[in-house]
Formats: structure tokens, C-alpha cells, sequence
């Protein structure tokens, strides 16, 4: 692995340009007869983009020529250039390391299933929840994503799916760099756009939409409120609350039972199971008593564990649980009556893996030697 700078294009500061994915139906319509072209247009860009995620106007053949290059300036700024793919298990995971307009560094992982394809993508630039265990949580936030810089990160993900054989793009999971609850507003809109249906939007299943958070209270209320049917996936790590404020340090201000009744509260209101994300770290939190206090506080409510088997970050002085430690875990999580599944651990050997995204420039220099560079 070679470890030459990556010459990275100059910071540039304010927000990132607006694109067609950032509005709806009616301000696209607005932003086409600004530039002095027909309504009907929206549609069309629209259909273009979602259904057949084109943002190349020059590709859009039933643009007047001369229109094209306004249209483009206007509703397809270049919003994610790829800096390094990587791929393994023969091409079905993919990660891809996005450069924003600013500069930002971002990653987004597509993993074709036998029965299903998803992309992992991400919703700021960095983190700010500082998570000990996670890698972008180490380097602290830099910005939120635009709703565009979200929603691209699945168009992308939706081409290079159907162009790489691994099918139609079914589900989406905000489980890449970022908390998305912490940048709410875009999220939500992100969300409207993947899953209204053509041409306004991807047209994706709400169902197959996992929103996963640290479980910050109040914003989670909010969302139960929007009765939307994306599952939530709330990232619990610890039982107790002792260990949790230092795991997820968000749990200083929502202890457990907080983000717990939040959670069920959602369930409630919406009939979608919870997922609770449980990163399983050695002689840390994988004893068989937090197992048990895990299975008491879950049991007959409408949940599933997913146990993640630790990603060591570089520097970290944190290991796996061993599989047998992990095995009785989920014994005991399944005596008490609780859903439990073990996460793979796809796109580990390329950094792509829960918890390993951290597009510092010197993580993407690190790799730019042995990538398939896409530029
Ligand atoms: N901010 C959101 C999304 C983060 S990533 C959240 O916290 O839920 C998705 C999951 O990966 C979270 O459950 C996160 O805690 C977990 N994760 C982070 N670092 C990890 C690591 N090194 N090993 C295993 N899982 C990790």
C-alpha cells in the first residue's frame, strides 16, 4: 500500500450547489420556467434522473441542444466525484469514496445480496456523536450532507447496481458516515425523494429504508411523528447506562430507558419492528449478564437485535467479542424471546465494514495506491 498525497482540490466554502434532487416537484417546475423553458420539463429532467439516473444533460437526447448546458448548470452541478472504488467478494461489495464540491470527503457501500441489493450511504461529512469504537466519530463532524449529496450517493448506487449486474437497488441503509438525526431536515427530505414514486422520487419501498441512530430523543419523536414506515435502527451498544455514556457519549444527555421508550413509542405508531445495533466488543460490553439485562429490557416488545461484530478501528484498543462469547450472547438473547442475528461483516477487508468509514485525506491517499481510480 502506498502512501503518496492525494492531491486534493482546494477547500471551497459555502453550501453545496443546489441540484434537482434537493427540491420537489413544484420548485423543480419553478427553477425550469425561471430559465425561461417550459413546466413540462420538470418531469422529464425528473424521469431522466430518477428513473434512469442520467445527470449528464448531453445523455438526455430530448433536450434542446441549446438548452442543455443551463439545464445543467442549474439542476445538475456535479455534486460527488469519485476519488477511489473499491471492490471485493468479486465485485458484489463497493465502496466508493465520493469528494464534495467543498472538498469533504464522504463514503458510500453497495453490497449485492442473493436476495436483495443495498447501499450504505452517508449523511454528513464526518460525525460528531465521537463514538470511541467508530472511526468517523474519531475525527468529528465537518458538515451535514445536502438532501442532494444524499439522495446522489443512491442514484449512483441504483446505476452502478443495474450496470454491474447486481440488480435493482432495494434497499438503503443510513448507516454510512454521520448521524442522520443530527441533520434532520435534509435527511427527511432525502427520504421523500428515494421513496416518492416516479418521477418525483427513486420510487423505493419506505420499508426498505433503515434509518440507524445513537437514539437522540427528541429528534427521534419527530420522526415517529412524520408516520412515515422506514424501520429504525437505534444504536444501543450497552444495556446499562454506566457503560453506555462512555460508548455512545450522546447517552450523557438520553440515557437508556429514554431512547427505549422512544423507540417503542415508534414501533407503536408506526407497527415497524426496531432494530437495535449492538457492536459486540471483547471483555467490554459482551458478558452474559448485560446479555440478559439486554434480553429483559427487550422482551415482548417489537424488536430485533442485530449483534455487530466489532470492527477494531486503527489505534483502538478494542477487539471482537470471540465467537463463543458471541454465541452465548445470543443464546441468552434468544431464551428471553428476543429476535437476534449477527451481522456480517461485508467490506471489512476494503474499510468498508460498520464503523471503518473515515474518509480523512489520509486515509484515501492511503489507498489510492492499490484502488481503481475513477477519475
Ligand atoms: N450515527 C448512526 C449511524 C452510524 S453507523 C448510528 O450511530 O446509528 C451504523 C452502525 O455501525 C452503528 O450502530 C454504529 O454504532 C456501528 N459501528 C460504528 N463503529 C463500529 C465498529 N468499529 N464496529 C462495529 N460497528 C460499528
Amino acid at each position: 500500500m502506498t502512501t503518496q498525497p492525494l492531491t486534493l482540490q482546494p477547500r471551497r466554502r459555502g453550501a453545496p450547489p443546489q441540484h434537482l434532487a434537493d427540491l420537489d416537484m413544484a420548485a423543480r417546475k419553478d427553477a425550469v420556467t425561471g430559465l425561461g423553458l417550459p413546466a413540462f420539463r420538470a418531469r422529464q429532467l425528473s424521469h431522466h434522473y430518477f428513473g434512469r439516473q442520467l445527470s449528464d444533460v448531453d445523455a438526455m437526447s430530448d433536450l434542446p441542444a441549446a438548452d442543455r448546458e443551463r439545464i445543467g448548470g442549474v439542476l445538475f452541478p456535479p455534486l460527488l466525484t469519485p476519488v477511489t472504488q473499491v471492490s471485493c467478494d468479486d465485485g458484489a461489495t463497493r465502496k466508493t469514496v465520493w469528494r464534495l464540491h467543498d472538498g469533504s470527503l464522504v463514503e458510500s457501500v453497495l453490497m449485492g445480496y442473493s436476495d436483495r441489493t443495498t447501499v450504505c450511504v452517508s449523511s454528513q461529512a464526518g460525525c460528531g456523536m465521537a463514538c470511541p469504537f467508530c472511526a468517523t466519530g474519531q475525527a468529528g463532524l465537518t458538515r451535514n450532507l445536502s438532501t442532494a449529496e444524499i439522495v446522489d450517493q443512491v442514484v449512483s448506487a441504483a446505476r452502478t447496481s443495474r450496470e454491474a449486474g447486481l440488480g435493482r437497488l432495494s434497499n438503503v441503509v443510513f448507516m454510512g458516515m454521520g448521524e442522520p438525526l443530527a441533520n434532520y431536515e435534509r435527511v427527511l427530505r432525502a427520504l421523500r425523494r428515494l421513496t416518492d414514486p416516479a418521477p418525483d422520487g427513486l420510487g423505493m419501498s419506505q420499508r426498505s429504508i433503515t434509518v440507524s441512530t445513537v437514539g437522540l430523543v427528541p429528534a427521534v419523536r419527530r420522526l415517529t411523528a412524520e408516520e412515515l414506515s422506514v424501520t429504525l435502527a437505534v444504536s444501543l451498544h450497552a444495556p446499562d447506562d454506566e457503560l453506555r455514556d462512555e460508548l455512545v457519549p450522546v447517552n450523557n444527555r438520553w440515557k437508556v430507558d429514554e431512547v427505549l421508550d422512544a423507540a417503542w413509542e415508534y414501533a407503536s405508531r408506526t407497527g415497524r419492528r426496531v432494530s437495535i445495533e449492538y457492536a459486540m466488543i471483547r471483555d467490554v460490553n459482551d458478558q452474559p449478564w448485560r446479555a440478559d439485562l439486554l434480553g429483559r429490557l427487550l422482551a415482548g416488545k417489537l424488536a430485533h437485535v442485530n449483534l455487530i461484530p466489532l470492527n477494531p478501528t486503527p489505534g483502538s484498543r478494542w477487539d471482537a467479542s470471540p465467537k463463543a462469547v458471541e454465541r452465548e450472547f445470543v443464546r441468552r438473547l434468544r431464551a428471553a424471546g428476543v429476535p437476534t442475528t449477527v451481522r456480517d461483516t461485508r467490506g471489512s477487508e476494503i474499510d468498508g465494514a460498520c464503523g471503518q468509514l473515515a474518509a480523512t485525506q489520509e486515509k484515501a491517499a492511503a489507498t489510492h495506491g492499490q484502488a481503481e481510480v475513477a477519475e
